[in-house]
């Protein structure tokens, strides 16, 4: 449906169909690759508790190898496809691959929490919690296992019918976080009546703590107002052994970044995992 609209652009303004025809194709060839299994993957980047350096989950992030085009970045991606209703069997297809390896990892004695990237979309539907309990339960896992990301400007867009969905998602018991804290204008009353349990630092004040004053000063406070409301903190995008000092400074609970692992396919996840198990 959301194709055919696109449809209609491109036909009714000639001049400006570049963007159209490439945004069309993009959507007809993803609404392809979810017809197959070997188009869409996941790679599983580690989340490190700062105070002990150990595993404390994962997050899942999305792979498209186009066959024709190779890989194509998720930003290129997933913008286009959060503005039409292709986003659901996408979001279906991740949340489907993640609960299969959480309770592969599960059944090999690791319990391992993935974390997966939601998108407005998924939020203003009611019945998408219901699908999700519907997925653990197919799985056989707990909700215990499963976090959900959203982004605080996403929840800004309509906050009463995204509320609904997540407190039936943390009723049900899986822990929600808000994603690239820090990106958008989420109030601190407004998030004091978000039931979720963590907030992720974007990258970009991570990145700039070490050499910018006011970054640092962003992330100190982004922390202690986050424990000021009993939320546990991430700080993404880690890429140096400083960052991680800084962070542990001001008592940062966990970290994620290139410093400690890429976002890597399940094989080798699983031998990097064993690797600092035995270390
Ligand atoms: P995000 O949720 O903020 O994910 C973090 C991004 O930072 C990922 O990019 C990750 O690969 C990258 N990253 C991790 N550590 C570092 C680091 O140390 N340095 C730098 N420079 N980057 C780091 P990626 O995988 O390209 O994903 C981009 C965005 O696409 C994600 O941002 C998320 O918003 C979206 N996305 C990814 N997978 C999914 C998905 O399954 N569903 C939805 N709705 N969105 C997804
Ligand atoms: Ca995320
Ligand atoms: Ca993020
Ligand atoms: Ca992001």
């Amino acid at each position: 449906l959301a194709v055919e609209k696109v449809t209609e652009v491109h036909e009714y303004e000639p001049g400006h169909d570049r963007g159209a025809t490439h945004r069309l194709e993009l959507l007809a060839d993803l609404s392809r690759a979810l017809e197959t299994d070997d188009q869409i993957s996941l790679h599983y980047q580690p989340k490190i508790d700062l105070g002990s350096g150990r595993l404390v989950g994962v997050e899942a992030l999305i792979r498209w190898d186009h066959p024709v085009r190779g890989r194509i970045a998720p930003d290129a991606f997933i913008p286009v496809t959060e503005s039409t209703s292709l986003i659901h069997p996408l979001t279906t297809r991740v949340l489907e691959i993640a609960l299969r390896q959480a309770a592969a990892w599960q059944r090999e004695g690791a319990d391992i929490p993935v974390a997966v990237n939601l998108s407005t979309r998924c939020l203003l539907d009611a019945g998408f919690a219901g699908h999700v309990f519907d997925l653990l339960r197919h799985h056989g896992l707990p909700a215990s296992l499963l976090k959900l990301e959203v982004t605080e400007s996403l929840v800004m867009a309509d906050p009463e019918r995204c509320l609904s969905v997540l407190h039936a998602l943390h009723d049900g018991g899986i822990r929600l976080s808000i994603d690239d804290f820090g990106t958008g204008y989420c109030s601190m009353s407004y998030l004091q009546r978000l039931p979720v349990g963590e907030l992720k630092i974007d990258k970009s004040f991570v990145q700039g703590m070490t050499g910018s004053h006011g970054d640092a000063v962003l992330v100190r406070t982004a922390v202690s107002l986050a424990h000021s409301l009993g939320l546990e903190v991430v700080a993404e995008g880690v890429e140096d052994e400083a960052t991680a000092a800084a962070l542990r400074e001001i008592n940062c609970d966990t970290a994620q970044g290139y410093y400690y692992a890429r976002p890597m396919p399940a094989g080798d996840f699983d031998r990097w995992h064993a690797d600092v198990t035995r270390a």
